[in-house]
């Protein structure tokens, strides 16, 4: 069976649940098989029924005695059965689930997985999971699909749900991990029968890895936990493997295959340019600045990444780069991911530059002037023809532009030459971790903070505190201070739902100050006309607090502005609450972020509480990565651009020796012909990653 065969063409999932299981993101059958547990839970000891030891996870075996519903006084249904087995017999108990009794009836052979309470002196199993072995009606039943479950062990027969490691899976509503469990053992012999491994022999040999189906395999239906890890190593290799194998590629044919106008440096210009902005270059901007210009000078394109910290000062190295493009006759475009980092990215490059004759530009849906400079949305892509040769291409925070629509970006008029490339991000990841994710850039990373830059008092701040806040913030603002508000998580994206959510706190919100307090309300769905008022009133301090929502780029730069307050702080990573915080402590006051939660929830405190501690973002990126693992830095999965299952980004070993194998494997043949398999994956590979996020 092909494995892009949709989920929806698979025999008992079907139309109804393949809508559910979109929400999984799993389209297609190598999704489903792709679709891995978080946890394993062991119930894998089989006990007698006279000899269960209270309180531990078990499975019993044995035969339905009787089963019968009771309705309880207050009008609940109760279930209950007796089950025998050579040993003696138990009381098990569920509730609230009467259509048992028409599902297990008496005399059939069952198998239950759960935990054993004590009630009075007798145990008794409480809400099991179930599986029926035998039936009197059908007397051949089995688990479907389940030819490779062990049965070697004591067990009575095979089984998927209980008396084994049972494997969970993330689920959805209408999709339970029993659900999920039995399909993918229906179809994971299916998807395995024909599967060829990818990974050279060699490299397989030399790691000592498990073969992918085997791996497979043991990944859903471990026999024990050793099996657990060896699946995990060799699915987490595979993970590693292929993203570095595709960055290195891609460098090279970006090397091959490209001609960039090799472009002169002035650098007394240069210098007179940082002489008159009004502080100094610090020394990670002026090392970035160097790198840049000895990239431009080359004829092959420069592909780097500049990575800082919110407030490292990326803009002002990315204006020094266009000037260079300016002065060797080219223009520049300026991409940015939303209209508010494009009007921001307009004012600071024309404040840079303008001194020095050079026009900046703006290309959105609503307003278009083109310049030597050009700052612009996607629109660059649809509806903009540059007037001269385009000599460089800045993309802000890249990884919301897909590879395609970056591609898009450098191609130029003439078919001959390709812009340098200047891409930057905020998001801090570790340098060892940035050559993994974006092997095929070159790196400058500005690890130092301009001078003067003030910490900023961080608070979780429990829900009993809130009128406290509210107080606090209305003091700073009649002391002509300003504050960012930014309303609860209601959906990862600027629904209708998340706008509701808003316009109601934003109402609540206006009752909580006194008469004299004017509040603002941002959000992605208001035309860019009134973005655009909403931020100038900040702006001119006409509004006092901006009341944004989780979604909406807060991306400008208010030095009046004092405090943060995020409410469900803990629906976001530590990365991304960094980059809102980052919004204040831009002037000379002292700066304030205000977490509010309602999550109980102590690794959610917890991980709260990291941000009163830690200031700087590659630590809090750090912490976030043990805390949750990288495929949960929210900041990093939704922007799709990693996307590991397994891989850890803090397993730095494997990184290292992934990087390797892979560099070895493009030394010896850069074409991949002799493994075309491989091939085939880094096709499809690098086709996922480049599809718009
Ligand atoms: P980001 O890296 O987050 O894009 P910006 O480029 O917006 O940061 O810079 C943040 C603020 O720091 C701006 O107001 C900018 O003028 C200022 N700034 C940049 N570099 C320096 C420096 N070397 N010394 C002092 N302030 C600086
Ligand atoms: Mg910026």
């Amino acid at each position: 069976m092909d494995p892009k065969t949709p989920v929806s063409q698979l025999s008992g999932i079907g139309k109804w649940y393949s809508q559910k299981l979109k929400r999984l993101e799993v389209k297609t059958l190598e999704d489903l098989i792709y679709h891995f547990p978080f946890r394993w839970d062991d119930f894998s000891t089989i006990a007698n029924i006279n000899n269960i030891t209270p309180g531990e996870k078990l499975s019993i075996q044995g035969i339905v005695w009787k089963i019968q519903n009771i309705r309880t006084r207050m009008g609940k249904f109760v279930t209950l059965a007796t089950i025998a087995d050579q040993s003696g017999t138990i009381e098990v108990i569920w509730f609230n689930q009467p259509f048992l009794t028409k599902i297990i009836k008496a005399g059939m052979q069952i198998s239950l997985a759960g935990k054993v309470e004590v009630e009075g002196s007798k145990p008794k199993l409480v809400s099991p999971s179930y599986e029926i072995i035998k039936s009197p009606d059908v007397p051949s039943y089995t688990t479907p699909g389940v030819s490779y479950v062990d049965t070697s062990g004591k067990g009575v027969s095979q089984t998927l749900h209980t008396g084994r490691l049972v494997p969970i899976y993330p689920e959805t509503e209408g999709a339970t991990s029993k659900w999920i469990r039995a399909k993918i053992a229906k179809y994971l012999p299916i998807y395995t029968k024909n599967l060829k491994d990818h990974l050279p022999k060699k490299i397989m040999e030399e790691e000592q890895l498990e073969k992918l189906e085997s791996a497979l395999k043991k990944i859903h239906f471990p026999k024990n936990y050793g099996e657990v890890s060896q699946a995990k190593l060799r699915l987490a290799f595979d993970e590693l493997f292929l993203t570095q194998l595709m960055a290195i590629l891609a460098k090279e044919k970006w090397k091959q295959n490209r001609k960039a106008l090799p472009m002169t440096i002035d650098k007394s210009k240069i210098l007179t340019l940082t002489k008159v902005l009004p502080f100094n270059l610090t020394d990670a901007q002026k090392r970035a600045c160097r790198e840049i210009a000895k990239d431009m000078q080359r004829e092959i394109p420069m592909n780097r990444l500049l990575e800082g910290d919110v407030g490292s000062g990326k803009t002002v190295v990315a204006a020094i780069a266009s000037y260079i493009a300016f002065l060797n006759g080219t223009d520049t475009l300026v991409a940015a991911p939303t209209e508010i980092l494009t009007f921001q990215h307009q004012k600071t490059f024309e404040e840079i530059l303008s001194p020095f004759k050079v026009t900046v530009g703006i290309w959105t849906g609503s307003r278009k002037i083109k310049g030597d400079i050009t700052c612009g949305t996607h629109a660059l892509l649809t509806t903009f023809k540059p007037q001269k040769q385009v000599g460089l291409v800045i993309v802000d925070e890249q990884h919301r532009f897909g590879t395609a629509q970056r591609a898009k970006l450098f191609m130029d008029q003439s078919g001959k030459l390709t812009p340098h490339l200047l891409t930057m991000t905020a998001t801090p990841i570790p340098r060892t971790l940035a050559l993994t994710l974006y092997g095929d850039l070159d790196l400058s990373v500005l690890d130092q903070m301009p001078t003067g830059r003030q910490k900023i008092a961080t608070f979780v701040v429990p829900n009993n505190k809130r009128n406290d806040a509210y107080g606090f913030i209305e003091k700073e603002i009649s002391a002509g201070r300003q504050a960012f508000i930014i309303t609860p998580f209601v959906e990862p994206s600027e629904t209708m739902a998340t706008v509701k959510a808003a316009t109601e706190e934003f109402t609540k919100l206006k009752k909580n100050f006194s008469k004299k307090v004017k509040l603002g309300l941002l959000h992605g769905r208001l035309k860019s006309k009134e973005k655009e008022k909403i931020i100038n009133n900040f702006k001119n301090v006409k509004v006092d607090i901006l009341v944004a929502t989780p979604v909406v780029e807060v991306g400008i730069d208010v030095p009046n502005a004092t405090i943060m307050m995020i409410e469900s702080a803990d629906r976001f990573g530590l990365a991304q609450l960094h980059q809102l915080r980052g919004r204040v402590g831009r002037g000379k006051y002292k700066s304030y972020c205000l977490l509010f939660t309602d999550s109980l929830q102590e690794s959610s405190i917890g991980r709260l509480k990291s941000m009163e501690r830690l200031q700087i973002g590659f630590e809090l990126a750090e912490a976030d990565l043990e805390m949750r693992g990288p495929g949960e830095i929210f900041g990093l999965k939704q922007s799709g651009f990693v996307d590991f299952k397994i891989a850890s980004l803090s397993d730095h070993q494997l990184i290292e020796k992934t990087q390797k194998a892979a560099q070895k494997v493009a030394n010896s043949d850069p074409t991949l012909k002799k493994y075309p398999l491989l091939a085939e994956k880094i096709s499809q590979l690098s086709a996922d990653y480049s599809q718009p996020n």
